[in-house]
């Protein structure tokens, strides 16, 4: 779905300013051979085209235009089909005629001369997901949908027959649209649970340090180091092979060891690198410039967020901002969770959480 937003601000219907408690969706067609949303929406916001007739349903006329609907799906000057949200979804819409405008968000599908199948499958899927976003939003199920003619049915709507007059022409009905938009209801709450998991990073980072050793610490030589301290002989390289637990730093009388002015530890027992068995030691003085700590790691636990932050900007929709930022617009509904929306409105300047 390409979901865009042009409220009808200038709408008789918009300025009656009254909210419902949404219960279900009334599915309606134009009744007029002209698939583009300039006819409806408007002024021009560089993608729907000119209306040049300028008798778009936000025109202000005295009063205002007494009809209006919370979105049409049609065409955009280049051809694509998007729909656009006119109303808010839970204003009273003047669509149905009847008792359905209390309790229906109503959409119109804007006719063309109603034998062009792939305009006709390309508006078909639009409006389902459309319903499937609301279901979504208002935890509707795709039972509470119904077409105008339905809606006469059951004496909530005018005597009109849109959409029956048209759907059976391309192989479709009301049935198969519930059914359509039930299925995708059901597909989407199983990968849904995708979703926002903080990512946890654990670095392992072995501590170095040369100033200071305790008793037992466990040593093991660099392999730079060449002499044991600047007073003694040359380092072997089997010596380097192994561990070694340190016995002490100091002398009886507590001062630091110092060899050829380098601070030194008294070296004992050795363990073998391999096997971690412990062997005889070396019983020798080494500067602690020469060893490295080991066995001990210190953990670092990087908690990175779970989510980046996104700017509202005028006229988004959740619906554009899960397509732009997670690849689908039906994923608008982690967006929802993750900011603890009650309901699909936003505003400029915003800050959204969005999950990674
Ligand atoms: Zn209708």
């Amino acid at each position: 779905m390409e979901l865009k937003k042009q409220i009808l601000t200038n709408n008789a219907c918009y300025k009656a300013n009254q909210k419902i408690k949404v219960k279900g969706i009334m599915v309606h067609s134009t009744g007029a051979n002209n698939p583009w949303l300039k006819r409806y929406v408007g002024p021009d916001d560089g993608y729907l085209g000119v209306n040049t007739y300028g008798n778009h349903w936000n025109t202000y006329t005295p009063g205002g235009r007494q009809i209006c609907c919370h979105a049409f799906i049609g065409k955009l000057k280049d051809g694509s089909i998007a729909t656009y949200q006119t109303l808010p979804w839970d204003h009273r819409g003047w669509h149905a005629g009847g008792a359905a405008n209390n309790t229906h968000i109503g959409f119109e599908i804007c006719e063309d001369g109603l034998t062009d199948k792939t305009y006709f499958n390309k508006v078909y899927k639009e409006a389902v997901e459309l319903c499937v976003y609301l279901c979504k939003l208002y935890g509707l199920t795709a039972d509470n949908i119904i077409c105008h003619s339905e809606g006469y049915k059951k004496g909530i709507a005018t005597n009109h027959g849109d959409v029956m007059h048209w759907f059976p022409k391309h192989g479709k009905s009301m049935d198969t649209f519930r059914a359509e938009v039930k299925k995708a209801l059901e597909g989407n709450s199983k990968t849904e649970t995708t979703t926002t998991k903080p990512t946890t990073t654990t670095t392992t980072t072995t501590t170095s340090k040369t100033t200071t050793f305790k008793e037992k610490d466990k040593v093991e030589f660099k392999a730079s180091a060449t002499k044991y301290n600047p007073s003694s002989s040359t380092i072997p390289d089997w010596v380097k092979e192994d561990y070694y637990h340190v016995v002490t730093q100091t002398k009886s009388n507590g001062k630091a060891v110092k060899k050829g002015g380098k601070t030194c530890v008294l070296l004992g027992e050795k363990v073998n690198k391999k096997t971690g068995k412990t062997e005889d030691g070396i019983n020798t003085w080494v500067a602690i410039e020469n060893l490295t700590l080991v066995g001990k790691t210190t953990t670092t636990t990087t908690t990175t967020p779970a989510y980046t932050t996104y700017t509202v900007k005028e006229n988004d929709t959740l619906w554009d901002i899960a397509k732009a930022k997670l690849g689908s617009g039906l994923r608008y509904t982690e967006i929802v969770k993750l900011n603890n929306l009650k309901n699909d409105t936003i505003y400029e300047g915003q800050k959204l959480k969005i999950p990674n």
